[in-house]
This record gives C-alpha cells, sequence and structure tokens, in this order.
C-alpha cells in the first residue's frame, strides 16, 4: 500500500523532528519516519552542550519545555595539553538532557498533527522520471514494506545520509571522506567526587589522548558527568579504547547512565544539499561545526531554512532542484561560510601537537574573547592583525606561518562560500576555486591536495 503526503521526513532526531513540526505548523501533511521505537524514541548519543544563541533563535517558533535543561553554562574552560594554562572563556548556553530534549521534539511534532511511524527504516528514495517522489521504509516490528510517497523528501537520517547517499551521480550524493568526520565516544557517568566548576563545561586539548580533536567533560551536575573524546577519522583510532585507557581512571564512577559512540561530520559544507525531490538536513547534510563537531544547533538551523524554502516550492508546485536551490543559498549565506572558515582552522589545528598547544595557549596567542569569536562566529579582521602583531615575539616561525595562513586562507574560503552560485550552472566554476584555495591552504601546512 502506497501512502501520500505533502513531505516525507526520514530521521525523527532534532533536525527531522524539528523540520516536521514547523512544516506541519505551516499546513502541510508531514510524515516522520524513524527507526527507533518506544522508549528509545529520542535517544542520542551526543555530548548534551547546547549554545544559548540556537535557543533563543529556536524560541522565535517553538519555546523549549525546561525540562530538557539539565545544566545551565556560563563558559568554557579550554585546557592545555601539560594542564598548565586553562583559558575561560565565557558563553552561555545549556548541557541538555538530550533524551527529554528528543522526546519533547517529537512530541511537540505530534501535536502540531505530524504522522509518525515509529520502528520504520527507510531504506531508500523512490525515484521517478529523475526525481525522488518518496520513500521505502521497513516497518521493523512486522518486517512489512511500505512506500511513503509526497512531493518532497527529506533526509535528515543523521551522519549516515540513509537517502542522500543512494542518488549516485547526484550532486547530493557526494560522499564523506575519513579526512571528513570524527570518531566519537562518551559516557554519562556517575562520578563519586563532585567537579569544581560544574557552570563550565571542560575542553582538554591533548593530541595523544584525542588525536586531531579533543576529549571533553560536559557536567550535568557536579557529579553526572557527559565524558567523552572525538579523533580524527583519517587515523582510524578507536576512541573507546583511548576513553578506557586514558580518561576513565580519572574518575571514581559510581555508575553508569549512558553509554555510546558515533562518527559525526566536520568538514566544509557539501557542495549541494538539494536534488529533484530531495533536501539534506542536520548530520545527513553536514551541518556541523568543524571545530568542536557541534550539530544540535545547525540541525535545528536546517530545519528552519529548509522549511521555508519547502513552502516556498508549494507555492510555486515546483519540486525541483533548481527551485529547491534557494536553500543552498540561504544556508551559505547564514552559516556555510562561517562552517568553511571554521574548516580550514580546524585542518590547521589537527597538524598541530601538544608541544604547540602548549606554547599557544600559555602565550594566548588569542586570548578568550578571541576563542569564543573563532569558534561560534568564524574569523574577523582584527585577529589578523593580532597575528601580524604576535609574530614579533613568537619565536616559533613554523607554528606562525601556519596560524596566519589558517587566518587568512579562512578569510578567503568564507568569501567563496558567501559566493555560492544562486545559479545552479554556475555549481562547477565556483567549486572550482573551493577546490584550488583549499589546495593552496593545504599545500602551506603540509598536507596533500583534497582527497
Ligand atoms: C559523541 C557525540 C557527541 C556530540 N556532542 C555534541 C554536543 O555536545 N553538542 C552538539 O551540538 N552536538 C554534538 N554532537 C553532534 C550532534 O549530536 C548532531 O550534530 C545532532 O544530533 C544532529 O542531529 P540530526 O537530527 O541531524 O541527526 P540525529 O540526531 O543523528 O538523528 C537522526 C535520526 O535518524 C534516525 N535514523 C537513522 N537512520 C534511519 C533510517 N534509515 N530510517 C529512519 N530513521 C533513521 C536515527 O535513529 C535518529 O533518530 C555530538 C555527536 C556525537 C556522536
Amino acid at each position: 500500500m502506497v501512502e501520500k503526503f505533502d513531505v516525507i521526513i526520514a530521521g525523527a532526531g532534532t533536525a527531522g523532528a524539528y523540520a516536521s513540526y514547523l512544516l506541519s505548523k505551516a499546513g502541510f501533511r508531514v510524515a516522520l519516519l524513524e527507526s527507533k521505537s518506544g522508549s528509545e524514541l529520542g535517544v542520542k548519543t551526543c555530548g548534551d552542550g547546547l549554545g544559548l544563541h540556537h535557543v533563543e533563535r529556536m524560541s522565535r517558533y517553538l519555546t523549549p519545555n525546561p525540562k530538557v535543561f539539565q545544566n545551565e553554562i556560563r563558559g568554557v574552560e579550554l585546557i592545555s595539553p601539560d594542564e598548565r594554562t586553562t583559558l575561560v572563556i565565557k558563553g552561555e548556553g545549556y548541557v541538555l538532557d538530550r533524551f527529554e530534549w528528543g522526546k519533547w521534539l517529537i512530541e511537540e511534532a505530534v501535536r502540531a498533527g505530524v504522522s509518525l511511524f515509529e520502528g520504520h527504516t527507510a531504506n531508500g528514495p523512490v525515484l521517478e522520471g529523475g526525481r525522488v517522489v518518496g520513500v521505502l521504509a521497513t516497518d521493523r516490528k512486522s518486517g512489512a514494506k511500505r512506500e511513503f510517497r509526497a512531493p518532497l523528501t527529506i533526509d535528515a537520517t543523521g551522519s549516515p545520509a540513509v537517502l542522500r547517499t543512494k542518488l549516485p551521480g547526484w550532486l547530493i550524493a557526494e560522499p564523506l571522506h575519513p579526512e571528513d568526520v570524527s570518531h566519537a565516544y562518551r559516557e554519562i557517568i556517575y562520578s563519586a567526587e563532585p567537579i569544581e566548576r560544574p557552570q563550565y563545561i571542560k575542553i582538554y586539548l591533548d593530541m595523544s589522548i584525542a588525536p586531531g580533536g579533543y576529549w571533553w567533560i560536559f557536567p550535568r551536575s557536579d557529579t553526572m558527568l557527559n565524558v567523552g573524546l572525538g579523533v580524527w577519522g583519517v587515523l582510524k583510532q578507536n576512541p573507546r579504547a583511548n576513553y578506557e585507557k586514558f580518561i576513565l581512571p580519572r574518575f571514581k564512577v559510581r555508575g553508569k547512565y549512558h553509554i555510546g559512540g558515533g562518527f559525526i561530520p566536520t568538514r566544509r559544507p557539501l557542495k549541494s544539499l538539494v536534488g529533484n525531490g530531495i533536501l539534506a538536513l542536520g548530520d545527513a547534510a553536514a551541518a556541523v561545526n568543524p571545530i568542536h563537531g557541534g550539530g544540535v544547533g545547525q540541525a535545528l538551523l536546517t530545519g528552519e531554512l529548509s522549511s521555508r524554502v519547502i513552502t516556498t516550492a508549494f507555492e510555486m508546485g515546483d519540486f525541483s532542484e533548481d527551485t529547491l536551490w534557494r536553500y543552498n543559498v540561504l544556508y551559505m549565506r547564514e552559516w556555510g561560510y562561517r562552517q568553511a572558515q571554521l574548516d580550514v582552522l580546524r585542518l590547521m589545528l589537527q597538524t598541530l601537537d601538544n608541544d604547540d598547544l602548549n606554547f599557544g595557549l600559555s602565550r594566548k596567542i588569542l586570548n578568550e574573547e578571541e576563542i569564543y569569536h573563532l569558534a561560534a562566529k568564524g574569523v574577523n579582521l582584527s585577529l589578523v592583525d593580532k597575528f601580524r602583531i604576535a609574530l614579533q615575539f613568537m619565536g616559533r616561525p613554523s607554528l606562525f606561518k601556519k596560524l596566519s595562513a589558517a587566518i587568512q586562507y579562512a578569510r578567503e574560503i568564507g568569501d567563496i562560500y558567501l559566493a555560492y552560485p544562486e545559479d545552479k550552472r554556475e555549481l562547477d566554476k565556483w567549486h572550482w576555486r573551493v577546490v584550488e584555495k583549499y589546495n593552496e591552504f593545504r599545500e602551506k601546512i603540509g598536507l596533500g591536495p583534497l582527497p
């Protein structure tokens, strides 16, 4: 039997549930397919941190239930590998009760009229005449195959991106290289010893424990702690092994609330987040902050931007890639250019060793406010001047060369993303500029050309 809707969304994580809520509120008939069911709905392995600005933006459309916030955060403690330097970076946010958050979003979607198909795994897109016209799914309980049809389909299946990757030859099918992902593992533990300053999340830079990434403590209270790490995918290291060897022994663990791992896309934006009849959101669209791997805010953002473009597509009665292209443009202008800037910095950071990091943090090459600005918002001009001055007394020319190249190319590459083409036909020319600039930069920091 074929089920018909206006929009089919695969994946009821933050991106899918939020988009389905917004679309249903806008009057569309939405099917939300989710592999998980029952008490597993909304459960997600995550660090659970979310910046206040994301919550404020979301509140324009949907005010979060206070029960989803477990701890109010005032800032970040950034700790050097030798643990002699701690920079305290101000920035408000929350550590979420992530399962409550996930469940609450789905509840709101259902309340708004979304048809939730829990325990339904999307297997792949249905194609007709060169466009996606629906989703083939399996009802996990009965094993029955079901077909869902709609003018528009959304891939919100998280990092595996189950739908968009099954469209070979399409722009939206761009694969993730191991260089473009972080492998993460985390446990939520009950510690016998209260942590100091639980209002601050703690980020430890240490390339031997978390190569190409960092390890963290995100306190849900002074004794309930989300502790984990992310390592650069290209290194093919098992984050759990490093967790158990280096991190867990630091805690007196009374019990564990939840354990789990996953992979996170940490890269520049995909070339395109749309195709005929299909859009990708959240992790499925690689919409993540490449520096810290946070993607809950971007899952919300892509939900919001896509729902605007979908409304226009229905007004026009046109669901082609050309009409949906507007979503690419909105995304690149709003966040994609900053994602690209941060990706440049990410690549540079991944080439540093502990010695460089100890040096950089102890000398405060960047102060707390600048680090906050960089991590949250991207690069601005005053930072470049700061680096020029820093050259005088750094005494580490090779490190300086890498840092200043990163600042320069972050700006240049960000500018290219700001000029993302409004017309699809210009994409190849535009993308060639991206590749050329990336390769110039990569050579300067000792990496080969883009894989
Ligand atoms: C260990 C770890 C720590 C992290 N820490 C943070 C953090 O502190 N802050 C932050 O902002 N981000 C963090 N992230 C990233 C963040 O969790 C993601 O960016 C965010 O959850 C993306 O939301 P999403 O809706 O796109 O994907 P998801 O939350 O992954 O949701 C995808 C949904 O699709 C469902 N699904 C998958 N395949 C199918 C299928 N075939 N059919 C039907 N349903 C399917 C899944 O069950 C899931 O419910 C972390 C990630 C990890 C792995």
